[in-house]
């Protein structure tokens, strides 16, 4: 489902190269539920913004479902997106002025899911909503919503077009705890109802627990730590002496 291969990715801040991601090699199956873990600054963010195409890798490969991402244009990208990633963030970003059933309508693949009318439509969101306990909320603003409540809109809206692969970055990270385990365990249940392959990144080892598998960053990464810019000045030298 995802394989990497060879992966770097480095950012270039005032003139000095930060090296950010260095992955020989790393697989996840499909169907697969991943907790990702690691502290603050290990490239956990970046490497699923390379997963999902938003950027590119410096050298490397990865395939995700099938696709080999270096090979698409920007647009190619943005359409592979659309079909194969469900994204989830920390921060809903749920448009204030819609609905709890608009901010979800806007996103729905209708061909791909073969609605044919406004009123199937409006009856298989209603059936989403409800399968998240948020029957009763259709028609409220994000602004009449708990927190754990418009991320429950925030997941039912990643995921209504069954995308194969469901990218959650720190989803429950504003969220207290018991509202975060709960929210943890919809992912995972919808995620395996739906045959989704699922990776989360969280930094609590106690959601990290409910994950069959859990990858700490650390492991795979090969720049595994927080860096600071006397490290990537090392690092930057022994490439060097390397090349
Ligand atoms: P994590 O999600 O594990 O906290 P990130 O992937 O967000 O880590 O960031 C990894 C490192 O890359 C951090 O040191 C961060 O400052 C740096 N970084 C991320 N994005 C950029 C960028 N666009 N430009 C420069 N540095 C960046
Ligand atoms: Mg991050």
């Amino acid at each position: 489902m995802l394989t990497i291969t060879g992966l770097k990715k480095q950012f270039r801040v005032q003139g000095s190269v930060l090296p950010i991601l260095d992955v020989p090699s790393w697989q996840v199956n499909q169907g697969e539920q991943v907790a990702l873990t690691g502290p603050s600054g290990s490239g956990k963010s970046t490497l699923l913004h390379l997963i999902s195409g938003i950027a590119l890798p410096d050298e490397g490969c990865l395939e995700v479902n099938g696709v080999e991402l270096g090979r698409l244009n920007e647009s190619e990208r943005d359409r592979f997106r659309a079909s194969f990633i469900g994204y989830v963030l920390q921060d809903f970003h749920l448009l204030p002025s819609l609905t709890a059933r608009q901010n979800i309508a806007i996103a729905l693949n209708r061909k791909r899911l073969g609605l044919a009318s406004g009123k199937s439509e409006k009856r298989f969101i209603l059936e989403w909503l409800d399968r998240v306990g948020l029957a009763d909320r259709a028609d409220h603003l994000p602004g009449q919503l708990s927190r754990g409540q418009q991320q429950r809109v925030a997941i039912v809206r990643a995921l209504i077009n069954q995308p194969p692969i469901v990218l959650a970055d720190e989803p429950t990270g504003s969220l207290d705890a018991e509202t975060a385990a709960s929210l943890t365990s919809l992912l995972l249940e919808l995620a395996q109802a739906g045959g989704q392959t699922l990776l989360v990144v969280t930094h609590d080892t106690g959601l990290a627990s409910l994950f069959p598998r859990r990858q700490d960053i650390r492991e795979v990464n090969r720049i595994g730590r927080p860096i600071s810019p006397r490290a990537a000045a090392d690092y930057a030298s022994r490439e060097a002496t390397l090349a």
